[in-house]
């Protein structure tokens, strides 16, 4: 099976469907990994476009926040803000598509989870120790996280994790080990590279490439401007952070 792996969509239409005409014939269904909603423009837009195709996914914790089901206490200011616009947004279809998610899926060898196997909503996999850590929570060889919008290939060693960076372009073939893999962000990259991040993943050669793609920044922030959204969230498309 061909899948492609994306993850934090964060309602950024024009990042999404630069992702889609990229991938275009390249997979045959697709793994969501979280937060399809949150900081960006087009939060119906996004869900109704991931449905257009047969996918699974699970939710993140900005999902999680616009349903009310975790406080926006925890969320920056920024995060806070954008998810009370998003809430108020969300038409019916919308909400019902994201309370019914899971927030753990396995299938076949892999699992996936928005933040980490041990927290899949909350948890941040940001240094290969914890990433170790995690790897006693799941029991499939790789799960699939996203979360920190850093797009990393998490290889467990000897008492260590070591972290791959992925190169744009450049197959990667698993071995017997184990693994815990980020695709990175489509609609808000935080490696300093704007461009939307996702992954393609052949479940039968056991390969991941990781691929990225330019869309219509100035688009996104154009509607992010018309909708009074945080001046913050809008600069930080450009750079990637
Ligand atoms: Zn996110």
């Amino acid at each position: 099976m061909r899948v492609l792996v994306i993850s934090d969509v964060h309602a950024n239409l024009s990042a999404l469907s630069a992702v889609l005409d990229d991938a275009a014939d390249q997979y045959d269904t697709i793994w969501s990994l979280g937060d399809i909603v949150g900081y960006g423009p087009r939060p119906n837009e996004c869900i109704a476009a991931l449905c257009e195709h047969e996918h699974v996914a699970v939710p993140g914790n900005h999902d999680y926040g616009v349903l009310g089901r975790i406080a926006l206490s925890d969320f920056n200011p920024d995060a806070r803000g954008a998810n009370l616009w998003t809430r108020a947004q969300l038409t019916p279809p919308s909400l019902q598509y994201l309370s019914g998610l899971p927030e753990k899926i396995v299938i076949g060898e892999f699992t996936l989870a928005h933040g980490s196997p041990r927290e899949p909503v909350w948890g941040y996999l940001l240094y290969p120790r914890t990433a170790y850590d995690s790897m006693a929570f799941f029991d499939t060889p790789v799960c699939l996280v996203g979360h920190t919008h850093v797009p990393v290939i998490y290889a467990a060693g000897d008492g260590e994790a070591v972290a791959l960076p992925p190169q744009p372009g450049v197959t990667v073939l698993l071995d017997d080990g184990r693994y815990i893999i980020n695709p990175g962000s489509v609609g808000q990259p935080r490696d300093g590279n704007p461009a939307a991040s996702y992954m393609l993943l052949d479940t039968v050669a056991r390969s991941f490439s990781h691929r990225r793609v330019s869309y219509d920044v100035a688009r996104t922030q154009a509607d992010m401007r018309s909708f009074g959204l945080s001046p913050r969230l809008i600069a930080r498309l450009d750079q990637g952070w």
